[in-house]
């Protein structure tokens, strides 16, 4: 009896738990998050605008907003909706700096590529993330490096830098967003992307302002750029 009851005890503490539900992992393929979590993740293949990754409420070309004003970038395309599943797995992987989510959220961004990009790139090139606060662990440049491996597309992992210290962009308005961005990037080696096929590696697209950001440093040296997310707003 006693045995049994240390047995239980043991048991629900030592077992590990989903990270995102808090169910105990039962299965042998689980680890940090639970199958069941897992398979709520799924690419969006409804229609989105073939610009700026939009959804659309009706399969066709481009969102209103890139009609008028359309994106410096070539196309940008997320995953999914910035929800769910989808986003806890993001917000775990960027600020618990799990090292083990890196290859599953690979496996997103991949996923995503053959689906709906597939072209040749000279370059991946991964945002640079830092936004304020020094990190030891640079959650987009880790998850570009195996993305730069499996796809067999070479990666430039610090010609895009951060050279100002930024609020972090999440709550802050359209214009606050912008100037909090000013003069944030630089590219160390402009000749090398100059004329190059380009893949832009972000986590979280929201109003795009970071990544227009990029891209437009990108275009004064006739670089053609594609952005991958693996989540955006809306
Ligand atoms: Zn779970
Ligand atoms: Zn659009």
């Amino acid at each position: 009896m006693i045995a049994d009851l240390l047995s239980i005890v043991k048991i629900s503490i030592f077992q590990p738990r989903c990270k995102l539900c808090d169910n105990i992992l039962v299965s042998r393929d689980e680890k940090i998050i639970c199958n069941e979590c897992k398979s709520k993740i799924r690419i969006n293949l409804e229609p989105v605008c073939k610009k700026c990754g939009k959804l659309l409420h009706i399969d066709g070309n481009l969102c209103g907003e890139c009609l008028i004003n359309p994106p410096i970038f070539r196309k940008h395309i997320s995953y999914s909706i910035y929800e769910g599943e989808i986003r806890d797995l993001i917000l775990l992987y960027k600020y618990l700096e799990i090292e083990k989510l890196k290859k599953l959220i690979a496996s997103y961004y991949i996923e995503l590529f053959y689906k709906k990009v597939d072209e040749e790139f000279d370059f991946i090139i991964p945002v640079p993330s830092d936004d304020g606060r020094k990190r030891e662990y640079d959650h987009i440049l880790e998850v570009s490096k195996t993305l730069s491996k499996e796809l067999g597309i070479k990666i430039s992992p610090y010609n895009l830098t951060k050279i100002k210290r930024t609020l972090p962009q999440a709550g802050l308005s359209m214009r606050k967003r912008l100037n909090n961005l000013n003069g944030a990037f630089k590219l160390n080696d402009p000749v090398e992307i100059s004329k190059k096929k380009i893949l832009l590696i972000d986590d979280v697209y929201t109003t795009g302002t970071t990544v227009k950001k990029c891209a437009k440093l990108m275009k004064r040296e006739k670089a053609d750029v594609v952005v991958l997310t693996l989540a955006r707003s809306t």
